[in-house]
């Protein structure tokens, strides 16, 4: 269990971290994602004691961490860049955790150990070669590989698919999590790509400017995200959201006056917000609320169609599946439906923050 209350750490004049809260609980693999600078890194670093913050508590297991130097942590960390021996073999620069005094293991087992994570990481075949001469994807699974070969309390793994291509990297993440030794370790796992953070995480939290700003499982974080921004960060093509305003009996109106869309915010009439509705929740002549537009541009994706649609001043896509949408052209007219529980509403943005989710019957 990995515990951080009001952190913060500053770096001369940049704050890092600006009082961040997390809980991950035993056992449970916790994606933290955000945009680059949001203070991942060194939300790791602050848990593994390589950075020490200027307030707040780390607590592992539930004790204090202060004054506890990084070894006696017990937790393991993978660097986005990553320190590996660059003229040992890929095997030994795996069995070195395994020969400290800490973790030492016979040799067998050790060799058992680095056989299964080279197994599962696909580098078995690699272990005789220099680290040097690896791939940066390589190297990265060696890297990866070095901090899943010992036991540890937890694993802090830093963007630890980075540098491999797509495909190298779906396979690892389907891969990753079915690692024994992950299974069982309570994993704190850093990603700035959010369909990774979806695909791992039993829970997700959103970090940015060194604060999370929402945690929660992957249906809570898409169904009912915090913000504009959390929305937009999740599902492509990304989420439209239309702008208006709430009409006197709780409805939607959109800015030009367009569409309507019936429902009871909770908010008052006049407020100034946005209606988000994913592009895979808008149909083509389906049920629900109605509205209609004209094509504008349609663009293939593979088994689907992406569709954009002009709907007065606005434009909103949906994606379809290629029988319903071949044969459109720009300027058709089009019926959409969107169903009421797809629809999410959100307060303006500012410019000062997103604008965060309002309920809504
Ligand atoms: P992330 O890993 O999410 O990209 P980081 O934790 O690396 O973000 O950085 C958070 C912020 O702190 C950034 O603005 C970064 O420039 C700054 N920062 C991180 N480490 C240092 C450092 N050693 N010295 C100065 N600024 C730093
Ligand atoms: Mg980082």
């Amino acid at each position: 269990m990995i515990r951080l209350s009001g952190i913060r750490k500053t770096y001369g004049k940049v704050t890092a971290l600006d009082g961040l809260e997390l809980d991950v609980r035993e056992g449970e693999f916790f994606c933290l994602l955000g945009p680059s600078g949001a203070g991942k890194t060194t939300t790791l670093k602050t848990i593994a004691g390589l950075e020490i913050p200027d307030a707040g508590t780390v607590e592992l297991d539930g004790e204090d961490m202060r004054g506890v130097e990084p070894y006696d942590r017990g937790v393991a960390m993978c660097f986005e860049s990553y320190a590996l021996y660059p003229h040992k073999s890929a095997y030994d620069n795996l069995a070195s955790p395994l020969r400290s005094p800490r973790h030492r293991l016979p040799a067998d087992r050790a060799r058992e150990r680095i056989g299964e994570v080279a197994e599962l990481l696909g580098i078995s075949a690699l272990l005789d070669r220099p680290v040097g001469r690896l791939s940066n994807g390589q190297r990265q699974r060696v890297a990866l590989g070095r901090v899943l070969v010992r036991p540890a309390r937890a694993f802090l793994l830093d963007e630890p698919l980075s540098h491999l291509d797509a495909k190298l990297r779906q396979q690892m993440r389907a891969e990753l999590k079915a690692i024994g030794a992950v299974r069982r370790t309570t994993t704190l796992y850093v990603t700035h790509d959010s369909v990774e953070a979806l695909a791992l995480g039993d829970r997700i939290g959103v970090i940015r400017d060194g604060r999370i700003v929402q945690t929660g499982t992957r249906e809570e974080i898409w169904y009912r995200p915090h913000d504009t921004e959390v929305a937009r960060a999740f599902g492509r093509p990304r989420i439209n959201l239309l702008p208006g305003a709430i009409a006197p009996d709780g409805s939607f109106r959109s800015a030009d006056g367009k569409v309507e869309l019936p429902m009871r915010a909770d908010a008052a009439p006049g407020t100034e917000v946005l209606v988000g509705v994913r592009p895979r929740d808008i149909e083509l002549n389906g049920r629900g609320h109605e509205l209609t537009g004209t094509v504008y541009v349609t663009e293939v994706l593979g088994r689907s169609v992406e569709v954009t649609v002009r709907l007065g001043e606005q434009h909103v896509s949906l994606v379809a599946p290629r029988g319903g949408a071949t044969g459109l052209r720009p300027d058709d007219p089009v019926r959409l439906s969107v169903r009421p529980e797809n629809l999410l509403l959100f307060e303006a943005d500012r410019p000062e923050r997103p604008g965060r989710r309002i309920d809504h019957d």
